[in-house]
């Protein structure tokens, strides 16, 4: 089913998600069963797997000369879908990337997903590779989320890359995109960066998700600015416990986002990172339970492969 179809559904009630990682290539699935399986009795409508673009690895050769050479490390997106489709019977939602894919690659992909009965994608440009600077666009692919999701309507519409196909067996994707309440970091304004939502949503986008926060008033901020725009579809909220200290700085350096003085107080505080998924934890069920109150569709978690915090959030809030 439709996400915007679960939502409708709800009939006010927010709905508990969660994002999941393909594990390394050469690892057991079982253990993504076993992160999984402890949140299922908070009963998710849907759960979203994400995709990771190429990467470069070196290869020492026998003369001494490193060989490089391009591969993705974590695949198995569509599949993994497939899998939690099947075995836990829930929408699985495969995010489909610009970068890393020509426009080619990128209609095999939805067409795959066609077939295994996914109703939902979440378009994405996907970031620069780790040795780029900024994002360059794969030769063929789709530059930005907004032409990538112009692809996918057109698909469901029988308009493949090469032909009109004029048959009811179209695709009928609903598809999400994502929204960035403290601004895309490449953006050089929020107000900017709204447009571009805009034109991801004229272009036929019918939900949003967004990037973590940690200030629930930048996340309300933004969808009063997004409804301005004229952006009526749902806006989901993404959160993500703080595990380790580390994050303090990670977060704000990949993302440019900002963590509130007193969060990073009680994280500073604390002495081992155990203390410190506490804390990730407290403040999630915080902003949580205040998201809820103020009626959010979904409360989406990005999970990053370790359930256990996920579960004590939810099992206080859901
Ligand atoms: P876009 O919407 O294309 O925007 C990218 C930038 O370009 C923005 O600054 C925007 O303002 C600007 N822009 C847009 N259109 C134009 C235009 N026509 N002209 C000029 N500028 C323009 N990454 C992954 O690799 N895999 C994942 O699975 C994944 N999942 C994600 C899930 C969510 C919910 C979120 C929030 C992010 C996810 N990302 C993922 C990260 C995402 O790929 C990056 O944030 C990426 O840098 C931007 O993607 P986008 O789809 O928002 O890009």
């Amino acid at each position: 089913m439709k996400v915007t179809e679960h939502i409708k559904q709800a009939n006010g009630k927010t709905l508990f998600s969660f994002e999941i990682v393909p594990p390394q290539k050469g690892q057991n699935i079982q253990e993504l069963y076993n992160n999984i399986d402890p949140l299922m009795e908070f009963k998710p409508p849907f759960i979203d797997v994400t995709t990771s673009r190429e990467e470069y690895i070196y290869k020492s050769k026998e003369n001494g000369l490193l060989e490089q050479k391009i591969t993705r490390m974590r695949p198995g997106t569509v599949g993994i879908c497939a899998s939690l489709k099947h075995k836990y019977n829930v929408d699985a939602i495969p995010h489909v990337l610009c970068g890393g894919f020509t426009k080619e690659e990128t209609e095999y992909v939805l067409v795959d997903c066609h077939y295994l009965g996914l109703d939902n994608v979440m378009a994405l440009r996907g970031d620069a590779m780790k040795h780029e600077k900024y994002f360059s666009p794969t030769k063929e692919g789709n530059h930005y989320a907004s032409e990538l999701v112009a692809q996918i309507k057109d698909l469901n519409q029988g308009k493949y890359l090469h032909e009109t196909i004029e048959t009811p067996y179209n695709s009928n994707f609903c598809i999400g995109v994502a929204g960035y309440p403290e601004k895309h970091l490449e953006s050089p304004s929020l107000d900017s960066d709204l447009k571009r939502l805009k034109e991801k949503v004229d272009a036929g986008a019918n939900y949003v998700v967004t990037q973590m926060f940690f200030d629930n008033e930048k996340y309300f901020d933004f969808v009063e600015k997004a409804r301005d725009f004229g952006i009526s579809v749902p806006i989901i909220p993404g959160i993500k416990p703080i595990a380790v200290k580390r994050h303090l700085q990670i977060l704000p350096q990949v993302f440019r986002l900002d963590v509130p003085e007193e969060l990073i107080t009680e994280v500073e505080k604390c002495k081992e990172n155990k203390q410190v998924r506490q804390v990730g934890v407290e403040w999630a069920i915080k902003q949580s339970k205040e998201l809820i109150a103020k009626g959010v569709p979904v409360v989406h978690f990005y999970s990053m492969g370790k359930s256990d915090n996920i579960k004590a959030i939810a099992s206080k809030v859901f």
